[in-house]
């Protein structure tokens, strides 16, 4: 597989890998947000959070909270930020699935929240049913 995440998974090209176990690999980002920023991937190439098998996220979801709860202590960072970008839209430019890491500090330029939207009168009720009418 031409995947530069499925590359690092197999060890062809080098990485910071700070945790390993059958199905899951977590490894510095190349490109931190803040330093310590760590990736936490599913070792089979899923493309978005959809394909990885319901079966398998639960796991995953339990690296992420271990990896987590470790950068916080590692870094000192009195903050984390969990993130997963699906589709080019969400800004997902590797296309194997991946939870972001983020270790927060207050005043570290970083505002996820400045671009928040306004529901016009009677919209939030409206989306609220489609989705809940969406999900499985
Ligand atoms: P995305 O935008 O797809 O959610 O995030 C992909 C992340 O992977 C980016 O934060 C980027 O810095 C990181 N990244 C891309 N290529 C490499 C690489 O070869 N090695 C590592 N360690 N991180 C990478
Ligand atoms: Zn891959």
């Amino acid at each position: 597989m031409d995947c530069i995440f499925c590359k690092i998974v197999r060890k062809e090209i080098p990485s910071s890998i700070v945790y390993e176990d059958r199905g899951s690999l977590a490894f510095l980002d190349i490109s931190p947000l803040n330093k310590g920023h760590t990736l936490v991937i599913p070792k089979n190439h899923y493309e978005t959070i959809a394909d990885i098998p319901e079966k398998e996220i639960g796991e995953l979801a339990r690296v992420v909270r271990n990896v987590a709860i470790a950068v916080k202590k590692a870094t000192g960072a009195p903050g984390i930020n969990i993130t997963q970008n699906n589709g080019r839209a969400a800004e997902q430019l590797v296309p194997h699935a991946h939870f972001h890491i983020i270790p927060r500090f207050g005043g570290d330029g970083i505002i996820l929240s400045h671009l928040k939207k306004k529901y016009e009168s009677g919209e939030m009720e409206k989306t609220r049913v489609k989705i809940s009418e969406a999900i499985d």
